[in-house]
């Protein structure tokens, strides 16, 4: 593994103890080995993309906000992550349809 890079990725920030950790090793790798490239966008995601320049090695890194937990993933585990959650979300919209249509169902039928 790449020495300059991150040592870690973190899939979100479960805590306040492990953002400071992360910011921790963010501020003495930035600017040094891994440098901001762009802003990016995937999909309805929007994160900063970070490159190594030892490795070439793209990291993704979302902010935390209130419910978002935010990550720090390589690019490709970023990739897969956010294709999982929108997938996620995909799943608990239908549900939700299917359920509505079985409460329609049965209040037609609770009519006759
Ligand atoms: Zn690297």
């Amino acid at each position: 593994m790449c020495k300059a890079c991150f040592d870690r990725e973190y899939n979100e920030f479960d805590t306040y103890s492990e953002f400071e950790e992360f910011n921790k090793e963010f501020d003495s790798k930035i600017a040094k080995s891994v440098h901001f490239v762009e802003n990016g966008k995937y999909r309805s995601d929007s994160h900063a993309v970070y490159k190594c320049s030892n490795c070439n090695q793209l990291w993704w890194f979302s902010d935390s906000d209130n419910h978002w937990r935010g990550y720090f993933l390589k690019e490709h585990n970023a990739k897969r992550k956010i294709d999982n959650d929108e997938r996620k979300g995909d799943t608990v919209k239908y549900g939700c349809l299917v359920i509505v249509f079985l409460l329609i169902i049965g209040l037609i039928k609770s009519f006759y």
